[in-house]
């Protein structure tokens, strides 16, 4: 059997949070935590946790596993316990819990809005479509894949410690994302709204959100261009 310690917390009528101890079958250790978690629900269907694609798509299912913020639908159990015969499973840190393994993202959401992840154009109907060349289209790389599971951010201490300033990894990876599309005319808007001390410049650069990225993306390295970019404009 394997051993698991849950995160457990109905604010309807429990007073504190608890982790509480199952046990999967052996085989499970061939599959995904998510799977895990489907069983363990079939178990007891007051556990709760989000879920959707179940292929590391739509970024519902992010939650810590065994210290390490990570997608539980592509997380293998093997690989989770690797280093100690027990799986902890806990929701994502530095989020507001609502309920087992769900958090509150509102925030999260927020600050993704306030970068303004879509294109602005200050010309209006162009005569014909936008268009890119494959050179710049490339730019987007390693930026536009980020599905927004909010890992990066929940694992950041900077973020921790100054949500309320501290735009956090997944924010500015997508500002970067659209202040290098060549189709996007708001470059100096969008620098001009990250020129304070906080919002960019509180990353400390130890890049825990490039450590726990399931998408294999670098928000560590995006804020550095950011930053780069922020002192170009400024100069
Ligand atoms: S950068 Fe990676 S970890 Fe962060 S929100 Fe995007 S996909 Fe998730
Ligand atoms: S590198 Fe910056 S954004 Fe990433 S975890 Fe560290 S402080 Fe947070």
């Amino acid at each position: 059997m394997i051993d698991v310690q849950l995160y457990r917390y109905n604010p309807e009528c429990d007073d504190v949070p608890y982790m509480q101890s199952v046990t999967l079958p052996e085989a499970f250790r061939g599959r995904m935590v998510l799977d895990a978690l489907e069983y363990l629900r079939k178990l007891d269907p007051t556990l709760a946790y989000r879920r959707s694609c179940r292929e590391g798509v739509c970024g519902s299912d992010g939650m810590n596993i065994n210290g390490k913020n990570w997608l539980a639908c592509i997380k293998p159990v093997a690989e989770a316990i690797v280093k100690s015969s027990l799986l902890v499973i806990r929701p994502l840190p530095g989020m507001p819990v609502i309920r087992d393994l769900v958090v509150d993202q509102t925030l999260f959401f927020e600050q993704y809005k306030k970068v303004q992840p879509w294109l602005i154009t200050h010309d209006q109907n162009p005569p014909i479509e936008r268009l890119q060349s494959p050179e710049d289209r490339a730019k987007l790389d390693g930026l536009y894949e980020c599905i927004l599971c909010g890992c990066c951010t929940s694992q950041c201490p900077s973020w921790w410690w100054n949500p309320q300033q501290y735009l956090g990894p997944a924010a500015l990876l997508q500002s970067l994302r659209f202040i290098l599309d060549s189709r996007d005319q708001a470059r100096i808007e969008r620098l001009s709204n990250l020129q304070d001390p906080f919002s960019v410049f509180r990353c400390r650069s130890i890049g825990n959100c490039s450590w726990v990225c399931p998408k294999g993306l670098n928000p560590m390295g995006a804020i550095g261009m950011l930053r780069r970019e922020l002192m170009r404009d400024a100069i």
